[in-house]
């Protein structure tokens, strides 16, 4: 087997979220492979010369592993993972990739708290936090059987509704509720190339699970208001190198971007 297709992998510790407990192993596909209709299998061993055994099998580009595979003296763990394209049945195994998540107890109390804290901040607290539902964009996946032309793997309708201008069959993992804050906005105009676009950039602080990337949507809930996440993502605060709380910039976005035809959970 080569080398496979898929360039960092990335593990962290993982908080009760609605993603679960546990482990979150992340990768990427290099961008040669973007429009192959692939597959991947998490496997996890010991040591590197383990006989390897499997967590569970995807075609998203992340995958939680549920189970606490650190046992008294037994603390190394390493993941790797299996691709194989389903139309050619080529098969690859990634180079392995060492756990770097070696929370002892007291980080888990540490996070717990602190996440905790942040809710009853917004819930209960002086600032009020907003209520709304953060899209995750998905980074791959198989390419919008309505708008991309498969042999130049381009996309044809920037207006697509299958796919909402992303090329990836589905554009958005579903909704996940979340609480932002608003407060530490400052609210500015921006000036681009095409002059002074009236795009207002404000900047939020929110919690880190699940986390926020450039190109995903946070939704306004009661307002229907979509914004954008931008470029810059900044942890403010983390525990042993795991982020927890983040500050991001949003842009929110026009009423003919095709990101208002997503459906979120308050849509009717
Ligand atoms: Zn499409």
């Amino acid at each position: 087997m080569f080398e496979a297709p898929i360039n960092r992998i990335r593990i962290d510790a993982l908080l009760p979220t609605v993603l679960g407990e546990g482990t979150l192993i992340e990768w990427e596909v290099d961008d040669k492979y973007q429009t192959r209709r692939l597959e991947f299998a998490v496997i996890w061993g010991r040591s590197p010369t383990d006989n390897f055994q499997k967590v569970g099998a995807t075609r998203d580009t992340w995958l939680v592993d549920s189970v606490e595979r650190r046992q008294g003296t037994d603390t190394e763990v390493y993941y790797a993972i299996v691709v194989r394209d389903r139309d050619t049945n080529e098969q690859w195994k990634s180079q392995l990739q060492r756990s770097g998540s070696n929370w002892s107890k007291l980080h888990w109390r540490i996070a717990r708290e602190a996440v905790r804290q942040w809710n009853v901040r917004l819930t209960r607290g002086a600032v009020s936090g907003t209520r709304g539902y953060l899209v995750k964009r998905r980074n791959y996946g198989d390419p919008c059987p309505e708008c991309v032309d498969p042999t130049t793997g381009k996309v044809q309708k920037a207006d697509c509704v299958s796919c909402y201008g992303t090329g990836v069959d589905g554009g958005y993992y579903p909704a996940t509720e979340t609480i932002v804050d608003q407060n530490p906005d400052k609210m500015q105009r921006r000036l681009t190339t095409e002059g002074a676009l009236k795009e207002r950039i404000s900047t939020w602080q929110v919690l880190a699970f699940p986390r926020f990337e450039p190109n995903d949507f946070w939704v306004d809930a009661a307002q229907d208001l979509r914004y954008k996440i931008q470029s810059q993502v900044e942890t403010v605060g983390h525990v042993a190198g795991v982020p927890i709380v983040q500050r991001v910039q949003v842009d929110l976005m026009e009423r003919n971007h095709p990101i208002y035809a997503f459906p979120v959970a308050d849509d009717g």
